[in-house]
C-alpha cells in the first residue's frame, strides 16, 4: 500500500527535493495535499505534476491564482484543515518559521505521523510537542541532517552519554570578526555546502542555526544540554555522532545532501534506493577535519545554550527575536552582527515563563515580535554608525 502523505511548505528548497525524492519513489507515495505560502506559479506547476487532493496557499489573497486542483485551502485555517485530515499516512512539516507550530500540533492530535523540517516547532514548545506526540502514539522523524543523524544511531537512548552535532562553520568559518561585521547580505547567503532557504543560510552563518539545532536535539532524544557538544566539520560528511556510555562513538556519514535525510524521514522505517548521486568512497573524501567552535565570535552558540538550560519561554524569546532580526538584516536595515546584538537585548529584557501554555508560547512570540521590529527600525540610526 502506497504511504499517503502532505507536505507543507512544497515550493521551499526542503519542499522541492521532497518532491524529488516522492517523484523516484512514486510506487511508495500517494500525495494528499500540498501548501505553499504564496508562490502560486510553482505551486502550481506541483499541482499539474503530482495532482493532490487538496492546496492550501496561505496567502489568501491569491487562492483565485490556484489551477488544476478541486480543493484549494486558504491561510493558516487551511494548513490546520491539511492537519486534521487522517487520510495522511505521515505530514512533512517544511515550512520555514514559526507557521509551523500549530499545524504539527494539530497532525499529532490527530495521530498523524511527523516529518519534522521545521526546527522552530520544537524551538519554541518542545515540551509540549514531544509530550503531545508520545501521548498520541505518534512518530517525530527529524528531517535536520544532524538530528537525522543522530536518530539512525540511536539503537537505545539509555545507553547514550553525549550527542555530537557537527556543524560546517558557514561562509564566515575562516574570516575575522571584522570581516563579519562588514558582510554583505550575498556574502552572508553564500553557504559553502547547502543550498537551503534564505532564514536559516543565515542562521547557518551566525551559527545561531546550531544554536537552534542544540535546543531541538534536546527536546527530540531528551538530552541534558550539559550532553550535547558541537564541532565544526566543514566537509559535512559526518552529520552528526553520539558517544555511547562504553565509549563507543557511532556516527552517520554521506555526501552532503538533504535528499538522504529527507528519504529516511519520510519511508522511515523502510529504506529504498532513492536519489544517489555517487557512491561513497572514503578514498575520495581522503581527510575529515574537526575543530572546537569558537564561541566568541559565534555568541549565539552560548546564548542558545543559556536559553535551553533556562527553559520555557526563554527560547520562544530567542527564537522570535533572531528570526526578526535576520528579516531586518535581509531588508538591508540592520548589519549581520547586529542579529546578535539585537537578539542577545531583547533575550535578555525578557522574563521567561516556565512550563508555559501554548497561548503564553504564541504571546510572548507576539511580545518579543514587536519589540524586535521597534529595536531593527531604531538600529537603521543607532547600530549602523
Ligand atoms: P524555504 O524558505 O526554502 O521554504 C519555506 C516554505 O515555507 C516555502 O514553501 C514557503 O512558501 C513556505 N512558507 C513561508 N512562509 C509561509 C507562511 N507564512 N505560511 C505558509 N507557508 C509559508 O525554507 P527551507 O525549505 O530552507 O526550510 C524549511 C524549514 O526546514 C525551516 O524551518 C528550516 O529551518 C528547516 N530546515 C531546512 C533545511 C534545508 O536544507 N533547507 C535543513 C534543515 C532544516 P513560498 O515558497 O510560497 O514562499
Ligand atoms: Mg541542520
Amino acid at each position: 500500500m502506497k504511504k499517503r502523505i502532505s507536505i507543507l511548505g512544497s515550493t521551499g528548497s526542503i519542499g522541492t527535493q521532497a518532491l524529488e525524492v516522492i517523484e523516484r519513489l512514486s510506487d511508495k507515495f500517494e500525495i494528499i495535499s500540498l501548501s505553499a505560502g504564496g508562490n502560486t506559479d510553482l505551486l502550481n506547476e506541483q499541482i499539474a505534476k503530482f495532482h493532490p487532493k487538496s492546496v492550501c496557499i496561505s496567502d489568501s489573497a491569491k487562492i483565485n491564482d490556484i489551477t488544476g486542483c478541486n480543493k484549494v485551502l486558504a491561510g493558516t485555517e487551511g494548513l490546520e484543515e491539511i492537519c486534521s485530515n487522517k487520510e495522511n499516512d505521515i505530514i512533512l512539516v517544511a515550512v520555514s518559521g514559526k507557521i509551523g507550530l500549530k499545524p504539527t500540533i494539530t497532525a499529532i492530535k490527530n495521530g498523524i505521523n511527523i516529518a519534522l523540517a521545521n526546527k522552530e516547532t520544537l524551538v519554541m514548545a518542545g515540551d509540549i510537542v514531544m509530550k503531545l506526540a508520545k501521548e498520541n502514539g505518534v512518530d517525530i522523524i527529524p528531517v535536520d541532517s544532524e538530528h537525522c543523524a543522530i536518530h539512525q544511531c540511536i539503537k537505545d537512548i539509555s545507553q547514550v552519554d553525549k550527542l555530537i552535532i557537527t556543524a560546517s562553520g558557514g561562509p564566515f568559518l575562516n574570516k575575522t570578526v571584522d570581516d563579519m561585521k562588514a558582510a554583505t547580505v550575498e556574502q552572508a547567503l553564500a553557504h559553502p555546502r547547502w543550498n537551503m532557504g534564505r532564514k536559516i543560510t543565515v542562521d547557518s552563518a551566525t551559527l545561531m542555526n546550531k544554536g537552534l539545532e542544540i535546543i531541538e536535539a534536546h527536546h527530540l532524544f531528551n538530552m541534558p544540554y550539559d550532553k550535547i557538544d558541537v564541532v565544526v566539520h566543514p566537509q559535512s560528511i559526518v552529520h552528526s555522532a553520539i558517544e555511547y556510555v562504553d565509549g563507543s562513538v557511532i556516527a552517520q556519514i554521506g555526501l552532503p545532501s538533504m535528499h538522504i535525510p529527507i528519504q529516511y524521514a519520510i519511508c522511515y522505517p523502510e529504506r529504498f534506493e532513492g536519489i544517489k548521486s555517487k557512491s561513497f568512497s572514503f578514498s575520495e573524501i581522503a581527510r575529515l577535519d574537526f575543530q572546537a567552535p569558537d564561541f566568541e565570535k559565534f555568541p549565539f552558540l552560548n546564548l542558545a545554550y543559556h536559553a535551553g538550560r533556562t527553559g520555557g519561554t526563554a527560547t520562544v524569546a530567542l527564537n522570535g527575536a533572531d528570526e526578526e532580526a535576520v528579516f531586518a538584516f535581509l531588508d538591508g536595515k540592520i548589519k549581520l552582527y547586529d542579529i546578535y546584538e539585537i537578539t542577545e537585548k531583547i533575550y535578555s529584557s525578557h522574563k521567561p515563563i516556565l512550563n508555559p501554555s501554548i497561548d503564553e508560547i504564541f504571546e510572548t512570540d507576539k511580545e518579543i515580535r514587536e519589540k524586535t521590529r521597534e529595536l531593527t527600525n531604531r538600529s537603521v540610526q543607532c547600530l549602523s554608525i
